[in-house]
């Protein structure tokens, strides 16, 4: 080889990567390139064969109650294998305040739920008062009580009352994003993503639990970093807890009973 031919080689050669390499740059600016590059083909979604309408559960939910019994509820209290004591009729359950509130079975963690109420068309009440009851996210109490995390539920059809306490609230913490509340006597509907809480090993707080929330198609929690329990008296803080049943509240004022239907959830 002529010692002047490497020269011109070496200078063509660093032209032509000069050259690529400012084609590539242009044809990414351009949106043109391999595209493939950007396209992964797992972990494949598993099928999930969805109801065949959104309230009606898909193919994996955990039916909670679908209008026959309550099974899969037990009674608030010390006993835990006593029966919820809540009236089935008509494919729906109605709230027995008698009875106090019932809680699942099962204990769940993180999930999606989906519940449906309904405020009774007689209603009468004001404030807290007024078809109160509510959905407990994880109940941490061993007899069923009153302790974990409410999504309020409430009559605030022409009803107010302090706006962290109205249906859509995390109790007494976070005041929902607005009213879509419907007429006493229609059913209305919960989604709800749960994000429960985590502790490190000396039950100190390692992350505070998260919540979406839906209401009747109404976003009214958006991701939501829970303060801890919700306080009918004084601050949350956070306890210690695992897995935990979700619990319907029977609340104690006079107001008619309101009724659900259509509970289901996907733990995730
Ligand atoms: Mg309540």
């Amino acid at each position: 080889m002529h010692p002047i031919v490497l020269p011109s080689l070496k200078k063509f050669f660093v032209l032509s990567v000069s050259f690529l390499l400012a084609t590539e740059l242009l044809s990414a600016q351009a949106g043109k390139g391999d595209p493939t590059l950007t396209e992964f083909y797992s972990p494949v979604p598993k099928i999930v064969t969805p109801g065949k309408t959104d309230a009606e559960p898909p193919s994996d939910a955990i039916v909670l109650f679908d209008g026959k019994n309550l099974d899969l509820w037990r009674a608030e209290g010390p006993d835990t294998s006593k029966a919820a004591g809540w009236k089935v009729h008509d494919h729906i359950m109605t709230v027995d305040k008698k009875a106090k509130g019932i809680l699942t079975r099962q204990k769940f963690v993180d999930y999606q739920l989906h519940a449906e109420f309904r405020i009774p068309e007689n209603i009468t009440g004001s404030g807290q008062a007024r078809g109160n009851s509510g959905i407990f996210l994880a109940c941490i109490s061993d007899s069923g009580a009153d302790v974990g995390y409410e999504l309020q539920v409430l009559d605030n059809y022409n009803n107010t009352t302090y706006v962290n306490g109205q249906v859509g609230s995390i109790y007494k913490q976070s005041v929902p994003l607005a009213n879509p509340s419907r007429k006493p006597g229609e059913w209305q509907n919960y989604e709800v993503i749960w994000t429960a809480p985590r502790f490190k090993a000396d039950g100190s707080l390692d992350a505070a639990a998260r919540v979406t929330v839906f209401l009747n198609g109404v976003l009214v929690q958006n991701n939501y970093t829970l303060k801890g329990l919700t306080q009918y008296i004084g601050q949350p803080y956070y306890k210690s807890h695992g897995a935990a049943p979700i619990k319907l509240q029977a609340h104690g004022d006079p107001s008619e009973p309101i009724s659900f239907r259509n509970i289901w959830l996907r733990p995730l």
